[in-house]
């Protein structure tokens, strides 16, 4: 289950090359003027808790705990920035949303970051939305690529788990989403399918990021 043929050879060994670099954490951001100004590109990790961010994150850069899970206190509510060691790039671990117990000013307050930081970042090159392949797009998913659309902010979905479900089921989706983004102005045409269990599509996220910072 992977698009492999999508990317060159090249592609594919730029991607490796930056995720065998040492990955770590920079700082948590919880305000707009926390962020950093050195002009860096950024991508950017979004999803629902428990989408399996925290684990795609770890998988793709080979480091275990380097993004700590929805479940750990503290972190959860931050922007957190990690950088690959030598290269001009931030990528940012966003906090989860749609998380249903949550109490109200806490996502008040996560939508005001998120809203800021996403308008006004010039730098911010590419918001990987991530969504759980046995769900598909939900409505707080639709709330976020609305926003993406109105601030122009380039988007591309990656699905999650992909092992959970069976292999056509995933193409399934996988057609589905596609389809749905179709009318997103925003959104990158071509869906991930991964699962960071297996490994599935990381070969292809490490490859776009290589591409993102050649570009
Ligand atoms: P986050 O809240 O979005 O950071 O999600 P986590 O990375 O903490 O994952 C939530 C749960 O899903 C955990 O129990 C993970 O072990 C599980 N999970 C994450 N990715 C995968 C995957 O690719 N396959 C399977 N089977 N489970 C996964």
């Amino acid at each position: 289950m992977t698009d492999v043929a999508l990317f060159t050879p090249e592609d594919i060994a730029a991607g490796e090359r930056l995720v065998s670099r040492p990955w770590r954490f920079v700082k948590g951001v919880v305000a707009l003027d926390g962020l950093p100004d050195d002009g860096w590109l950024e991508v950017a990790f979004a999803g629902r808790s428990n989408v399996g961010k925290s684990s795609l994150i770890n998988a793709m850069v080979r480091k275990s705990g380097l993004a700590r899970t929805s479940n750990t206190p503290g972190r959860t509510q931050e922007l957190n920035f990690f950088v690959p060691d030598e290269d001009p790039l931030y990528l940012i671990d966003m906090p989860g949303y749609g998380f249903a117990k949550a109490p109200k000013d806490k996502v008040e307050t996560w939508t005001a970051l998120v809203r800021s930081y996403l308008s006004g970042r010039s730098t911010l090159r590419r918001v990987f939305l991530l969504i759980d392949s046995r769900h598909g797009i939900k409505p707080p998913d639709r709330e976020i690529m609305e926003m993406l659309d109105t601030t122009a902010v380039p988007y591309q979905v990656v699905l999650t788990k992909g092992d959970k479900i069976n292999v056509p089921a995933l193409a399934a989706i996988k057609a589905a989403t596609e389809k749905e983004l179709s009318s997103h102005p925003a959104a990158f045409p071509i869906v991930l399918a991964t699962s960071s269990e297996k490994g599935w599509g990381l070969p292809e996220l490490r490859a776009t990021l290589a591409a993102i910072l050649r570009d």
